[in-house]
C-alpha cells in the first residue's frame, strides 16, 4: 500500500465546544440550516442524460462496456466496492483504473464519478482519531484514482453506522477530515459529493447535511433517492439546492434503502424528477440499482425505465394545466 503523508487537522476543544452548541438546534432538527439560496435555472429532464453505477455493472471489460453504451447508457459510476479488488494495492488499483477509462472512452463513454469504497475502514468520522487519519489517506488514494479515470464527482459516505450518543462529536470529526479532504481536491477538477443516508447514519437529512458542510467550500451532495426517512426526497432535493453535484436513482419502500428500480417502490417520482429541474441539475440520472433474489433486470433496462418516467412526469404537467 502507498504510504502518503498527511498533516493532523485536529482543532482546539474549546473551538469544538462551541461549534457543537450552535449546532444542536440544527441537528435536532428544529433550527433552520442555511439552504440554497438561489435555484438555478429550470433544467428539463428531456436533457438529463442516462447513467449508471457499476451496481449493475459489476464487470467491466470491452465488451460489456460496448453493451453498456448500445444500451443507451452515456455515464458510469465506478463503484470500487462493486469490483472484486479487496486486498490490491494502490498500484494494482491504478493499473485497474487506467485500463478501465481506456475502455470507457474507446466506447465513448464517461465515468462521471467513483464511489469511495465504504465499511469500517473508511469512515470519515470514526471517533478514534489515528483510525480517522488512515481513513483520510485512503480515501486521498481514492482521489487519485478519480482522477486518473477524469472523473468529476468522487462519492463518499460520511460516516458508516452510528450510535446516536456520538452523533454531534461524529459530524466535528467528518468536518475535519471533508476539510482536509477538500484542501486536497482544490484545483485538481475534481470534486467531493457527500452521500445522504439512511437515519443511523451521519447526512440523514438536508438539515443535517447543510451542517456538515457549512463553510466548507469545494464540497457537494449526492442525492440518494432511496435513503431518506423521514424526510420526503423531493424535499431534501429542494432544501439542499444546488450542493446536489450528482445523484443516485433507486427506489424502496419510504423507510429503508432497497435499490430497487424506480417505480417499484414508494417514491414520488413526479415530484422528485420536478424537484431536479427546478434546483436546475444537470447531471447525469445516474441509477445505483441492485438486483436482489429474484429480480431478472439489467443495465439494458435502465434505458425503458428512465424513459418512462420522464414520459410519466410529462403527462403530469400537461394533465395539470
Ligand atoms: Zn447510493
Amino acid at each position: 500500500m502507498r504510504k502518503i503523508k498527511f498533516a493532523a487537522v485536529l482543532s482546539k476543544p474549546l473551538c469544538h465546544a462551541v461549534f457543537v452548541l450552535s449546532l444542536l438546534p440544527v441537528i435536532a432538527g428544529c433550527g433552520t440550516a442555511n439552504a440554497t439560496k438561489s435555484a438555478g435555472a429550470k433544467v428539463h429532464p428531456e436533457n438529463w442524460k442516462l447513467g449508471s453505477s457499476t451496481s449493475l455493472i459489476p464487470v467491466l471489460k470491452p465488451e460489456v462496456i460496448k453493451e453498456v453504451r448500445e444500451s443507451g447508457i452515456h455515464f458510469i459510476e465506478i463503484g470500487w466496492k462493486d469490483h472484486n479488488l479487496e486486498g490490491s494495492t494502490f498500484a494494482d488499483r491504478m493499473d485497474y483504473a487506467k485500463s478501465v477509462f481506456a475502455q470507457a472512452s474507446a466506447e465513448g463513454i464517461t465515468i462521471w464519478s467513483t464511489h469511495v469504497p465504504y465499511g469500517k475502514n473508511f469512515d470519515i468520522s470514526n471517533p478514534d482519531a489515528a483510525a480517522r487519519k488512515n481513513t483520510v489517506a485512503l480515501v486521498k488514494e481514492y482521489i487519485d484514482l478519480a482522477i486518473e479515470m477524469r472523473a468529476k464527482q468522487i462519492v463518499l459516505h460520511p460516516s458508516e453506522p452510528l450510535e446516536e450518543s456520538t452523533r454531534a462529536q461524529r459530524i466535528i470529526n467528518c468536518r475535519e477530515s471533508l476539510q482536509e479532504l477538500a484542501a486536497y481536491t482544490k484545483g485538481k477538477g475534481i470534486a467531493l459529493a457527500m452521500e445522504c443516508l439512511p437515519p443511523n447514519f451521519l447526512g440523514r437529512s438536508s438539515n443535517e447535511m447543510l451542517v456538515i458542510l457549512d463553510g466548507i467550500e469545494g464540497v457537494g451532495v449526492c442525492f440518494d433517492s432511496n435513503h431518506l426517512y423521514p424526510e420526503k426526497p423531493e424535499e431534501f432535493v429542494r432544501k439542499v439546492g444546488k450542493r446536489i453535484r450528482t445523484v443516485h436513482i433507486a427506489d424502496f419502500d419510504g423507510k429503508v434503502q432497497k435499490h430497487w428500480m424506480p417505480g417499484r417502490g414508494a417514491v414520488d417520482w413526479n415530484k422528485v424528477i420536478d424537484a431536479l429541474a427546478d434546483i436546475g441539475y444537470s447531471g447525469p440520472f445516474m441509477y445505483e440499482v441492485v438486483r436482489r433474489d429474484k429480480e431478472t433486470h439489467t443495465f439494458k433496462d435502465l434505458k425503458a425505465n428512465f424513459d418512462s418516467l420522464r414520459t410519466a412526469w410529462s403527462n403530469s404537467k400537461t394533465s395539470r394545466r
